[in-house]
C-alpha cells in the first residue's frame, strides 16, 4: 500500500493521517488542534475544504435517499415522508459525517503535500 493510501485510510478511520494515532476528538463535534501522539496540526487550513466535503456528502446522501424512495414507491410516492424526511436528512447527515469530513480533508491535505512539515516544527515535535 502506498503512503498516500495509508494516509487516506487513516483519515477515514478517524486516526491521525501522519502517525496513525488516535484520540483526535474531544467529542464528536470538537477536534483537537494537534495530534496528541505526534503533534501534527489538525486545525490549520482545513475548515473550508472539510465543510465543503461535508456539504457535498450530505447533498449526495439526500439525492440517493430521495431517488431510492421515489424509485421503490413509484407511482405512489410518499410525499409526506419526503417532506419531513429530506430536511431531517439534511440536518442529521452533516452531524454524523462531521468528524469524517474533518479527518478526510486533513488526510487529503497531507497526501497532497507530503513533504510539508512546518506545523511539526512550529510545535517543537521535529
Ligand atoms: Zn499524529
Amino acid at each position: 500500500m502506498t503512503r498516500r493510501n495509508t494516509v487516506l485510510l487513516r483519515g477515514i478511520r478517524l486516526r491521525c493521517p501522519h502517525c496513525g494515532g488516535g484520540g483526535l476528538f474531544r467529542h464528536w463535534l470538537q477536534m483537537a488542534d494537534n495530534c496528541p501522539s505526534c503533534g501534527y496540526s489538525l486545525a490549520a487550513g482545513n475548515r473550508v475544504g472539510a465543510n465543503l466535503l461535508n456539504l457535498v456528502v450530505a447533498e449526495f446522501v439526500l439525492f440517493v435517499g430521495i431517488a431510492v424512495v421515489v424509485g421503490k414507491s413509484w407511482p405512489d410516492i410518499p410525499w409526506t415522508l419526503l417532506q419531513w424526511g429530506a430536511p431531517a436528512m439534511m440536518v442529521v447527515t452533516p452531524l454524523l459525517f462531521y468528524p469524517f469530513s474533518k479527518m478526510i480533508f486533513v488526510a487529503f491535505d497531507l497526501a497532497a503535500h507530503p513533504d510539508a512539515q512546518p506545523d511539526l516544527k512550529v510545535h517543537g515535535v521535529e
